[in-house]
């Protein structure tokens, strides 16, 4: 019989990997909860009518990348393919509306979506998103980029840009939507297959299209940018002005319009040019419609979700990052001093050391070998002589120096030179 694989479009993130998972999400939750971020952790599956109502029918997501089944109690059931549409049922479930103010929360977990797979798109991925529920001030925008931007930031991830746009109100959209299946529907024969789907549908999308020929009948296509009312343009001219004093960059990009339906006003994405096709990091936007069409209070929002597979590849393009060293590597060798070894192991432990011991009972010579290659600062060592004793051999690994220590003292004396073992990890 074969051996089972993982399915397609979904990865293990093995330990060397994690180290830099690990990095990304201490670094992440510093910089939220400096900015009074709080986690929220909702369900990974939800009824599909959830994502259908905020995320829009007409969407790729929902038409055709949802991981939908019915359950054994005939129930729809969806994995989530985002994490806004949970965030916004839980506030509104649970009533954090009611506790006033603007809530600012944060999410971290799995998604999934069934696309092709390639590098940067899996079927499983994961987003760090924030979710600002509560405000319709433009200076909310502000904060949620400007926390996307810090994160990078001190990530130390570079060739950013930051993509902004307004797609005004339901009402103003609507009008500029009239005026590009207008200006659409002369070239429509002209339009890659997709686009000419999407002129019916979802016009919008169109601007997204990655089809050359689609990209150059867009060129004359009317801006977003010019059907804005008023108070959509004074938003947005703020928006750019406190980008500008926080000394973050952007470029205006008329065709930004991001796939879900939720949006309005302020559009954002933050793009690598270091990753080819896949190039989007962040996505976000505000929301000011989302909860009142879930059923919950009027609630302006404006959020974002960061795509952490793409994080990590441009990770591993900055400075390597390996597996936390260990302090002690424990060696052993004949029954009596493999027994000890163990105790020896746990009460370092318990010291708060940390200590692998080696379980394998194979020579010491070769034992010697994976001391060496765990990076512990010390090997503790058992033999039969030691055993008799009551002893261990403690061998700093960056001198070679040892000394006998008898097992009954070894917490004072690692105690005495615990300044020593953080040293040199
Ligand atoms: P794309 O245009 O790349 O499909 P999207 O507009 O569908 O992106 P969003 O729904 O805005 O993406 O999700 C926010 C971020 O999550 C994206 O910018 C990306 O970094 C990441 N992301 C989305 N889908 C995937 C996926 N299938 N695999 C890995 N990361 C993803
Ligand atoms: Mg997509």
């Amino acid at each position: 019989m074969g051996s089972i694989e993982a399915l397609r479009g979904t990865r293990d993130i093995l330990p060397e990997e994690v180290c830099y998972w690990q990095r990304l999400e201490s670094i992440a939750r510093d910089i939220l909860a400096r900015a009074a971020f709080h986690e929220i952790r909702t369900p990974i599956f939800e009824q599909t009518a959830l994502f259908e109502r905020s995320i829009g029918e007409a969407t790729d997501v929902v038409g055709k990348e949802m991981y939908t089944f019915k359950d054994r109690g005939d129930r729809s059931i969806t994995l989530r393919p985002e994490g806004t549409a949970g965030v916004v049922r839980s506030y509104i479930e649970h009533g954090l509306h009611a506790q006033g103010g603007v809530q600012r929360l944060w999410y971290l977990g799995p998604m999934f979506r069934y696309e092709r797979p390639q590098a940067g798109r899996q079927r499983q991925f994961h987003q760090l998103g924030v979710e600002v529920l509560g405000t319709a001030s433009p200076r909310a925008d502000v904060e949620a980029i400007a926390v996307a931007a810090d994160i990078l930031k001190a990530l130390g991830v570079k060739d950013l840009s930051l993509q902004l746009n307004s797609i005004g109100t339901s009402e103003s959209r609507q009008q500029y939507r009239a005026a590009l299946v207008q200006y659409l529907t002369p070239y429509k024969a002209d339009l890659d297959e997709d686009s000419q789907d999407r002129l019916d549908r979802n016009p919008l999308r169109i601007l997204d299209s990655k089809d050359e020929k689609t990209q150059a009948i867009l060129e004359k296509a009317p801006s977003v940018l010019d059907f804005l009312d008023d108070d959509s343009r004074s938003r947005f001219d703020l928006v750019q002005a406190l980008l500008t004093e926080l000394g973050i960059a952007y470029q205006i990009n008329t065709r930004l319009v991001r796939g879900l339906d939720y949006y309005s006003h302020t559009v954002f994405e933050i793009q690598s040019a270091d990753l080819g096709a896949q190039a989007t990091v962040v996505g976000g936007g505000r929301y000011d419609k989302l909860v009142t069409e879930l059923g919950g209070p009027d609630t302006p929002a404006v959020g974002w979700a960061m795509g952490l597979e793409r994080m990590i590849l441009l990770l591993k393009q900055l400075a390597p990052q390996t597996k936390a060293a260990i302090d002690f590597y424990v060696v052993s060798r004949g029954d009596q001093a493999e027994q000890q070894a163990v105790i020896v192991a746990q009460n370092l432990r318990q010291q708060g050391f940390s200590v692998e011991m080696d379980l394998s009972g194979s020579a010491f010579g070769k034992q010697f070998k994976r001391a060496d290659r765990s990076g512990a600062s010390a090997c503790l060592i058992l033999g039969d002589a030691e055993a008799e004793a009551k002893t261990v051999q403690l061998k700093w690994m960056a001198s070679g120096e040892q000394h006998v220590v008898a097992q009954a003292d070894l917490p004072n004396y690692v105690a005495s030179v615990r300044q020593q073992i953080s040293a040199a990890t």
